[in-house]
């Protein structure tokens, strides 16, 4: 029978539940036992497909191209097992369920309630994952805080199957460290889990959120409060790399203790290797500094994923990565702001929509491919990549895609014929894994080493096939289409030290110790440049 762990938070979010979450995954992955996961989001939109990156940070893409949190991520990050849609609940898709079952009579006149047609529904959709995965372990995240009106039924639901199934909870809340008085104050950790009590739900495990390791008064405090017994309860500090987590929360004996309250065999097979990995990310040699150029680089959870590729790739070429998120409106604004560009080893255009900021963008492409810097372009980074060679290579003045410029003379990226139809905003572009070819002889088939590889989209625009002649002739080189050949997957030039672009993100398949290739050539790359550079000088 599956068991199913519940991790809910308190104080604050963002308290970090994702990264605890994914490390109570890897304490029992160390013990052999199969571990999936539930993201609970408690908003009424069906999916993360229509929020906005900038406020909510950045839409995970699953390889079912579900549009889902980015706690996925962490969780795929962490122990490599690819999430689905079927990953993250929302509010939205629980209601819009239960209200169309009302609709086709399927209630039989019963009046439809929170309590128990929404919470069953809840109920159903966390044991379906461990019906669907067959695994061991169930770790459901519910997203927010304790006592958030959103996340009411959830608890609801989770309370109720602590009587039906085998069930641990897990509280992670922020413990306040008060600079002033150099103390921990538990007040509003006490606070949270009062706030979980009152709902009918003891937690077994707390973990303290803290920038530094608590001591054992403060152990000792949270204990009493709690109701628990003192080794339940861990912290959760500031690590200089996430992956760590797991290795302090194992340290402190929380994979113990879990084993004990399941009463599991207590067996710990593979920790060696991550470690291995870990220690990766601490050892580096050389330093690269990467420009991200974007729209929402005030936020970096909007780009977590592009974030951790870039690390795995550095952690891999023992190389540390200094990320500078760059504003390229800014470039729009003011020609001379280009001029931070110049002490970059390597630009990097992410994914985006719309107009604003695309042509900040178009100058950072032009910059690096100019100026010989490596490029790494991300979907809309392949588009615009074709729009500034256009442009600025085969003088095609005012090229541009339809999606910025509908109305444009040059419209070098067009609509995919498909989505032309499509009305609708929520799961309709092209999403999910898709099959690449990769054509013998370029960069990309040296960076992937195979000739057919999966990667994942969010798209509704492409590289428009009236212009590839055009386009080919000029010098650009399609290393990668679709498996029929109608799309061009990869752009890459050749009289270039890396310049290359995939119309699909290959940051969601990166994972630590196993860096995506191109993030991986791209780091190569701007380390070489970066040492050549320094050999020119001496
Ligand atoms: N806006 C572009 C499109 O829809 C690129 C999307 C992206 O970068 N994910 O095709």
């Amino acid at each position: 029978m599956p068991k199913y762990i519940f991790v809910t938070g308190g104080v604050v979010s963002s308290v970090g539940k994702g990264a605890v979450a994914a490390s109570i995954g890897k304490l029992l992955h160390w013990r052999g036992y199969g571990v999936d996961f539930l993201k609970i989001d408690p908003y009424v939109n069906v999916d993360a497909g229509t929020l906005n990156p900038y406020s909510h940070g950045e839409v995970f893409v699953t390889d079912d191209g579900g549009e889902t949190d980015l706690d996925l991520g962490w969780y795929e990050r962490f122990l490599d097992v690819p999430m689905s849609r079927h990953n993250n609940l929302t509010t939205g898709q629980v209601y819009l369920e239960v209200i169309n079952q009302e609709r086709e009579g399927k209630f039989l006149g019963q009046c439809v309630q929170i309590i128990p047609h929404i919470t069953n529904e809840i109920k159903r959709r966390i044991r379906s994952v461990a019906a669907r995965s067959g695994a061991d372990f169930v770790i459901v995240e519910i997203g927010g805080t304790a006592g958030d009106i959103e996340g009411q039924p959830f608890y609801e639901a989770a309370r109720q199957m602590k009587l039906e199934e085998e069930t641990l909870f897990v509280h992670v809340a922020l413990l306040v460290f008060l600079e002033a008085t150099m103390e921990f104050k538990t007040k509003a950790l006490q606070h949270s889990i009062n706030e979980l009590r009152r709902i009918g739900i003891q937690p077994d495990i707390v973990i303290a959120r803290s920038k530094k390791m608590i001591d054992d008064q403060t152990r000792s405090k949270i204990a009493l409060f709690s109701t628990l017994p003192k080794d339940a309860v861990f912290c959760s500090l500031d690590v200089e790399t996430i992956y760590e987590l797991p290795l302090v929360l194992e340290e402190q004996g929380l994979g113990d203790y879990i084993s004990k309250r399941f009463n599991l065999r207590n067996e710990k097979t593979s920790i060696s290797e991550w470690k291995w990995i870990v220690s990766r990310f601490k050892e580096a040699k050389h330093l690269v500094k990467i420009g991200v150029c974007g729209k929402y680089t005030s936020l970096t959870d909007s780009y977590v994923s592009i974030r951790e590729a870039l690390k795995h790739a550095g952690a891999f070429n023992d190389t540390k990565v200094e990320i500078v998120w760059i504003d390229v409106e800014e470039f729009e604004r003011d020609e001379d702001k280009i001029s931070v560009l110049k002490s970059l080893d390597g630009i990097l255009v992410p994914g985006g929509f719309g107009k604003r900021g695309s042509e900040g963008k178009l100058k950072a492409i032009r910059f690096a491919r100019e100026s010989r810097i490596p490029y790494l372009g991300i979907c809309f980074g392949l588009q615009l990549a074709v729009i500034e060679f256009a442009r600025n290579v085969l003088g095609l003045e005012g090229a541009n895609s339809v999606e910025i410029e509908p109305e444009t003379e040059h419209p070098v990226v067009t609509a995919i014929p498909e989505q032309t139809e499509v009305r609708a905003m929520g799961g309709t572009m092209r999403l999910g894994s898709q099959p690449v070819k990769v054509i013998e002889n370029t960069l990309a088939h040296s960076l992937y080493g195979s000739n057919l590889v999966y990667e994942r989209h969010r798209h509704r625009f492409e590289v428009n096939p009236e212009y590839w002649g055009a386009l080919t002739k000029g010098g650009l080189v399609f290393s990668g289409f679709s498996l029929d050949g109608r799309r061009v997957e990869i752009i890459e030039l050749k009289d270039h030290p890396f310049f290359i672009a995939g119309q699909f993100h290959p940051e969601y398949k990166s994972r630590p110790g196993r860096p995506s290739p191109l993030f991986n050539g791209f780091i190569i790359a701007a380390l070489n440049q970066k040492l050549e550079q320094a050999k020119t000088i001496h």
